[in-house]
C-alpha cells in the first residue's frame, strides 16, 4: 500500500520503517527539516536499537522516502498515519496543537479518498474532533481510524514485530479491515473496536502500568521500614499469574515521554466529566515523591551536599534510549545542583540530549571510571547494561570511600557485600 506517515519521532519513524520493511511504499513527512535531511542520508535522529540498519536497508531498496513538503507527502497516499507529539500542557491536559496543524495540512493536500489513522496518543473524543476539522478544509472523502501505539522506547523495533496486540478503532468495518490487512505480515493479534474505546485502551494501559510501578515503589518504601526485601516480595508476587512479574521492579519511579503525560491527561479527562480519578492521582503523587527519595537518602547519609562531588550514572529515562523527556535524572540532578553539589554525569548514549535539559553546572564524564574517580557519592539512575555490569570492586578502587546509592537495584546484595562497598538500594536492606 502507499502510506504516508506524519511525524518522524520515536513512533512515526519506527512505524514508517517497519511498514516499509513489510512491503509497503512509505513516505514520511516532518516539519523539522534537519531531521528530514539526516533521514535522507540514512541517519536516524534518535537512538533506537536496530532502527538505523532497517532504515538504510529500506532507503536502498526504494521502499521509504522522507520529505518536508505536504504536497509531496500526500500526492499518492491511500493511508495516512498521524504520529506527531501530544505533549502535556501546564495543567496536565494533552496539547493538541501539533495534531491540529498536521490534520489541517492533511486536509488541505489530499486529492483522493483516504484512511486517516491516528497513532498519536489522544484523549477520548479527539478522533471525532479530527473528523470535523478535516471536513472544514476538504470535500474529499475519508475515514478515520484510531490505532494507538504500544511500543516501548529502547526496544521499539522489536516491539513493532512482536507486539501483543494491534488495536484498531473505527466506525466503518471496511476501514478497519484495510488497516488490519496492512498489518497482516506482522502476524500480531488484532483487536477491532469502536474509536472511543480504542482511544481509552491506550490511556488505561499506560495508567495501569504506572499504577503497578507506584504500587511496588510504595511496597519498597514499606519494606525499608519493616526490614523486608522488595526484590523477594515482587518475585513472590510475580509467581501469581493473576499478578505477573512485569512492571514490579522497585526504583526511582517512572519517567519518559508517555507515562507522566498520559497519567496526567487521564486525570484531566476524568475531571472534564466530573469524575475524580483518586487512584491515578495517588499514583502520580507517589511517583513524584519516589524520584526525590534518593536525594533525601543521600542527604541523610552525608548531611550536606555543599561542595560534594556526586557522580551520576545513567541519565536517560530508561536504558537503550537517548530520550530525556521527564527522566528522573532531571529532577534529581536539579536538586543536587541547587543544594551546592558538584555533579559529574555519565550516560552511554544520552549525554548530548541531556545537555539540552540539565543545568549548565553539570560536568560530563566520558566513562564510568572518570565519573566516579574521587566522587564522595555515586548515584545510579538508569540501569544500562554497561552500568549494571560495571565491577563493584572498581568503586572501591576509584572512590575516596565507596558509597553507592542505587536507584535501580542493579546489583545483588551479596555482590555488594563481597565488594565491601556501602550500598543503598530501593526497598532492600543496607549493605555496609
Ligand atoms: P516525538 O516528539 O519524538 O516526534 C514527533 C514528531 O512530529 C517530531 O519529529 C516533530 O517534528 C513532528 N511534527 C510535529 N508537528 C508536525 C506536523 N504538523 N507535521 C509533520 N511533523 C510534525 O514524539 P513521539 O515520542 O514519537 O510520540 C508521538 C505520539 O505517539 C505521541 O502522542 C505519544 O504520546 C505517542 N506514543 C509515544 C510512544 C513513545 O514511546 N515515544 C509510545 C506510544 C505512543
Amino acid at each position: 500500500m502507499k502510506i504516508s506517515v506524519v511525524g518522524t519521532g520515536y513512533v512515526g519513524l519506527v512505524t514508517g520503517v517497519t511498514l516499509s520493511e513489510i512491503g509497503h511504499q512509505v513516505i514520511c513527512l516532518d516539519v523539522d527539516t534537519l531531521k528530514i535531511k539526516m533521514l535522507r542520508n540514512g541517519q536516524s535522529p534518535i537512538y533506537e536499537p536496530g532502527l538505523e540498519d532497517l532504515l538504510r536497508k529500506n532507503i536502498n531498496d526504494g521502499n521509504i522516502w522522507f520529505t518536508s513538503s505536504s504536497t509531496q507527502a500526500f500526492a499518492d497516499s491511500e493511508v495516512i498515519f498521524i504520529a506527531v507529539g501530544t505533549p502535556a500542557n501546564h495543567d496536565g491536559t494533552a496539547n493538541l496543537f501539533y495534531l491540529e496543524q498536521a490534520v489541517i495540512e492533511i486536509a488541505k493536500n489530499i486529492k483522493k479518498r483516504q484512511i486517516i489513522v491516528t497513532k498519536s496518543t489522544v484523549p477520548v473524543g479527539t478522533n471525532q474532533y479530527i473528523k470535523k476539522l478535516i471536513e472544514k478544509y476538504t470535500t474529499v472523502e475519508f475515514d478515520i481510524v484510531s490505532n494507538p501505539e504500544f511500543l516501548r522506547e529502547g526496544s521499539a523495533i522489536y516491539d513493532m514485530f512482536h507486539g501483543d496486540r494491534i488495536v484498531i478503532g473505527s466506525e466503518l468495518d471496511e476501514a478497519a479491515a484495510i488497516i488490519g490487512q496492512l498489518y497482516k505480515p506482522l502476524k500480531i493479534p488484532i483487536y477491532k473496536t469502536d474509536i472511543r474505546s480504542a482511544e481509552m485502551i491506550k490511556y488505561a494501559s499506560n495508567a495501569f502500568l504506572a499504577t503497578k510501578i507506584s504500587f511496588i515503589n510504595e511496597i519498597a518504601n514499606l519494606c525499608d521500614k519493616v526490614g523486608a526485601n522488595v526484590e523477594a516480595v515482587s518475585y513472590g508476587m510475580g509467581l501469581d499469574q493473576r499478578i505477573g512479574n512485569q512492571f514490579l521492579q522497585a526504583g526511582i519511579g517512572y519517567g519518559g515521554s508517555c507515562f507522566p503525560k498520559d497519567t496526567k491527561a487521564l486525570v484531566q479527562l476524568a475531571g472534564n466529566v466530573k469524575h475524580e480519578f483518586e487512584l491515578l492521582k495517588a499514583v502520580i503523587d507517589v511517583n513524584n515523591k519516589q524520584q526525590m527519595l534518593l536525594v533525601e537518602k543521600v542527604k541523610k547519609r552525608i548531611t550536606s551536599l555543599l561542595h560534594k562531588n556526586i557522580a551520576v550514572l545513567g541519565l536517560s529515562f530508561k536504558p537503550n534510549t537517548d530520550d530525556m523527556r521527564e527522566a528522573a535524572s532531571l529532577v534529581i540532578i536539579e536538586e543536587l545542583v541547587k543544594q551546592g553539589a558538584t555533579v559529574i554525569a555519565y550516560d552511554p548514549v544520552a549525554i548530548d540530549e541531556a545537555k539540552k535539559y540539565l543545568p549548565t553546572e553539570v560536568v560530563y564524564a566520558k566513562s564510568i571510571e572518570t565519573a566516579i574517580i574521587d566522587a564522595d557519592v555515586v548515584l545510579i539512575l538508569t540501569e544500562w547494561e554497561e552500568i549494571k555490569s560495571f565491577n563493584l570492586h572498581q568503586y572501591k578502587a576509584l572512590m575516596k570511600k565507596a558509597v553507592i546509592f542505587d536507584g535501580r537495584n542493579c546489583y545483588s546484595l551479596p555482590e555488594a557485600e563481597r565488594a565491601g562497598v556501602e550500598y543503598y538500594s530501593v526497598g532492600r536492606p543496607l549493605v555496609m
